[in-house]
């Protein structure tokens, strides 16, 4: 029986919406997500999954941007003090917030694997009674946390996908794999995850993000494509403090560095390849009026359509930063902090979701794939899938988002997770479904 019973889903998506209620109260920046994860790796292995977390499905020097040891400890601590399931908090230790859950079916068969994030971001969330987490009860906890992006609505459906395809599992063939990402924003963490091997052996892969290019409840758009790769970058120009009427002198000007490489890469040409982005996003410098300053630190993005043009941008941004430096006679030293690269969604799994979404509860329309305007390291993922000659597929759920992704006021309209769960769940099974026809004669 290749169908999913609506009390199943009925049931699942009740608890999925309680699920992301909890997830919004307790949110997790990235690499510090160790309430969300361990309990997510708790509820699938209750599910009948087998489940891996940290060091094994996450390679610890891919890892980009990891907060520093206080930032982890305090995560940590009130990880610990707010329900987070302590055996699986235990493999996260350090920051490896990674979670894998494989269901193998025992029967030959596709690998299939969906990839879902799980961080929030560094935003106060509103208060005021317009706001629906505000006004019935599961507005952030963590003052200057907020799930702003709807990655606490990704974990959910994960989770609840992953409770579906195991009431399934003897309809199933092949390997079914559950990806829960650390660090999405910023684009830090899905490099560790493809480093430690994850997707190599992946034939079809699904990456779901609620809301962003799809802004209607109802409408789903099967295939982004166009994702702009990304590079973030963490640049600090050290100088020598001295008196500034004294001996200005003899001082070595980290701020004029920074100045000049502000400007310099602001500057940086438009390549004929691509669209191309820079944005210097904050620049600290000095240490009082009177003092030549001796530090400045800026952190900054370049953005381009395809991997050439970014290529050619990080290229750039090296080249201004040392010639920055030696301008003020400073040192310098540029930390790439993110990365994702560009990538494309395959026809062939774009058009099979999509006609699965045809006649799927709720969806009222499904729109043609778009270029998306934005980045997201899924892409690491779809890249290494395509490589190895497997499809990927990545599609926006539709939903309102309040003021918008990343704002105070983000929220979403929550019928968009029996949406996701769903589809999701119909597209894995037309995919690993047909057992009769993919067992050995
Ligand atoms: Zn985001
Ligand atoms: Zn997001």
């Amino acid at each position: 029986m290749n169908t999913i019973s609506g009390e199943l889903l009925a049931q699942v998506t009740v608890e999925a919406i309680e699920h992301r209620r909890d997830l919004h109260r307790h949110p997790e920046l990235g690499w510090t997500e160790f309430r969300t994860a361990s309990r997510a790796a708790a509820m699938l292995t209750s599910a009948g999954w087998q489940v891996q977390a940290g060091d094994p499905i996450c390679e610890l020097d891919a890892r980009m941007g990891v907060p520093d040891e206080e930032e982890l400890a305090e995560a940590w601590r009130y990880a610990g003090e707010n329900g987070g399931d302590p055996h699986w908090m235990d493999l996260m230790r350090g920051g490896s917030t990674a979670v894998v859950a494989t269901l193998d079916t025992g029967r030959p068969g596709p690998v299939t694997a969906l990839r879902f994030d799980m961080d929030a971001l560094p935003i106060d969330e509103a208060t005021q009674e317009g706001h629906r987490p505000a006004r019935e009860g599961f507005r952030s906890r963590k003052p200057g946390v907020m799930h702003a992006c709807g990655h606490d609505a990704h974990t959910a459906i994960g989770v609840a996908v992953g409770r579906v395809l195991s009431e399934l599992r003897s309809s199933l063939s092949g390997t079914i794999r559950i990806i829960l990402q650390p660090a999405e924003e910023g684009t830090r963490g899905a490099a560790s995850i493809v480093a430690a091997g994850v997707l190599d052996d992946v034939d079809y892969f699904l990456c779901p993000h609620v809301g962003a290019e799809s802004l209607r409840l109802g409408s789903v758009i099967p295939g982004a494509t166009g994702f702009l790769a990304t590079e973030k970058l963490d640049l600090t120009f050290s100088g020598t403090a001295a008196h500034a009427g004294l001996s200005p002198e003899s001082g070595q000007n980290a701020l004029i560095a920074a100045a000049h490489a502000v400007l310099g890469l602001h500057g940086i040409s438009r390549h004929s390849g691509g669209n191309s982005r820079v944005n210097v996003g904050t620049l600290v410098a000095g240490a009082g009026r009177n003092i030549i300053p001796p530090n400045a630190s800026l952190k900054f993005e370049v953005r381009g359509d395809n991997n050439a043009v970014l290529g050619y941008l990080s290229a750039q941004a090296q080249r201004v930063t040392e010639g920055a430096a030696k301008m003020a006679g400073v040192s310098a030293s540029l930390e790439r902090v993110g990365h994702a690269p560009s990538a494309a969604s395959h026809p062939a799994l774009v058009e099979r979701v999509a006609s699965l979404a045809q006649s799927t509860q709720g969806i009222t329309s499904v729109d043609e794939p778009v270029m998306a305007t934005a980045s997201d390291d899924a892409t690491a993922m779809m890249e290494r899938v395509s490589e190895r000659g497997g499809q990927a597929c990545y599609l926006f759920v539709g939903t309102p988002v309040g003021d918008g992704h990343h704002t105070p006021t983000f929220d979403i309209e929550e019928r968009c997770i029996g949406i996701g769960i769903e589809l999701l769940s119909r597209v894995v099974l037309d995919i690993a479904g047909d057992v009769d026809r993919q067992s050995p004669a």
